[in-house]
């Protein structure tokens, strides 16, 4: 009902218009803007813009968060991986290992060194790599295993590194949605022989624009890390290896170390979010389980529903929006075809891939949000 006031809609109404944003980055912005503007500020005096100050700075930084010896700044977590891939000397002929529920790019690096892409199914309660199913798919050509921490969840390492280690396999993770997450009390992207990052602006961590960066604990990686994304200067003009352009701005990295001091609260912010959600939502749908000596920091909130597309469809006429990580699993793409991976290879991935479902999730949500988007799927019914 209007007040006849002010034109202005009752509480309820209010209620019914509100609108749930699928991720909002302007709340952050407004939170930090003006610490972020001095960050910028600084580095367009200098204009140190290339390999500047800042660069080296958020590398020690983001190290040391990672529980990692060396951090080194790329273009974007694509890069990194690719990057990570070459430097640990992976080329035509050998084979590397990751999950087809991914996005996009974690295999297309396989595929941009010239390696063969090989699969292992998901476990189904963790949506991560099935640690088993691993031990299968090593053949004498496989030479590394990128594990994804998907949705910001740690895949099961302690099985994974064993594995690497008895078959002589590197182990590239990719935390680009992990930034933070905990396994065993260790931070992501200090486990393997190499961490990836992006800083993609939904990420966790994200700069306003592309960016990423590789974590490692060996000297050599880091070192031939540095050299690649920088043309394989050792020096001025001194080309000691054929490299790439794929260095971290600094004006990005200047953003990153404002937004890495606000990191863990953030993190801990999702967590509760993701909380709230698993004690309000319906049964109707299953919600993300959590383990011990885990934790995750949900840079998605993904339940299941087998009827996901009704709900999605539900959900956003009640203006609420949703996402779906990811629709095709990667062996099904169209790009891929020429894999010759025929449907029902990875039956966990391609169920999933039809009931998967992101809820809203963003450290800034309001419980009020949260709310609205659980009454909004429990009227939805199952
Ligand atoms: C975002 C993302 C990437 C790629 O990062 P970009 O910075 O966008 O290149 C790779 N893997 C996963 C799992 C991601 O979520």
């Amino acid at each position: 009902m209007t007040s006849p006031q002010c034109g202005l809609p009752s509480a309820g109404e209010k209620m019914k218009e509100m609108k749930v944003p699928f991720v909002d980055l302007s709340r952050q912005y407004q939170a930090i803007f003006h610490e972020v503007q001095d960050a910028m500020a600084k580095v367009l005096t200098r204009c140190d813009f290339i390999l500047g100050e800042d660069v080296s700075l958020f590398e020690s930084e983001f190290a040391q968060y990672c529980q990692a010896a060396h951090c080194v700044g790329v273009s974007s977590g694509t890069a990194a991986i690719k990057l990570a891939l070459l430097a640990c000397g992976i080329q035509k002929g050998d084979e590397v290992i990751t999950v087809p529920n991914t996005w996009f790019s974690t295999v297309q690096v396989i595929y941009d060194v010239g390696a063969t892409i090989k699969f292992v199914d998901i476990n189904p309660q963790t949506y991560t790599m099935d640690v088993n199913a691993l031990a299968g798919a090593i053949t004498k050509k496989t030479k590394a295993v990128i594990p994804v921490h998907l949705f910001g969840r740690p895949v099961d390492m302690e099985p994974l590194l064993e594995l690497a280690k008895k078959y002589n396999l590197k182990v590239i993770e990719d935390a680009c949605q992990a930034h933070g997450a905990l396994y065993k009390n260790r931070r992501v992207g200090s486990l393997g022989d190499v961490g990836c990052f992006s800083f993609y602006p939904g990420k966790n961590l994200g700069c306003y624009g592309d960016g990423g960066a590789i974590t490692t604990n060996n000297d050599e990686l880091a070192e031939k890390i540095r050299l690649l994304r920088n043309y394989g200067q050792q020096s001025k003009n001194v080309h000691v290896i054929k490299g790439f352009n794929e260095r971290l701005d600094t004006l990005h990295a200047a953003i990153l170390r404002v937004k890495l001091r606000y990191l863990d609260g953030w993190n801990k912010q999702r967590r509760e979010h993701a909380q709230k959600y698993n004690e309000l939502l319906p049964k109707s749908v299953v919600t993300p389980v959590d383990e011990d000596l885990i934790e995750s920091v949900y840079h998605l909130y993904v339940v299941r529903s087998s009827a996901r597309d009704k709900l999605a469809r539900h959900l956003s006429a009640a203006g609420i929006s949703c996402g779906i990580h990811y629709p095709t699993p990667i062996h099904l793409q169209q790009a891929y075809a020429d894999l010759r991976i025929p449907a029902g290879s990875y039956p966990v991935s391609e169920q999933y891939a039809h009931q998967i479902l992101s809820l809203p999730m963003f450290a800034e949500l309001t419980d009020l949000e949260i709310e609205q988007v659980c009454t909004a799927v429990r009227e939805f019914g199952s």
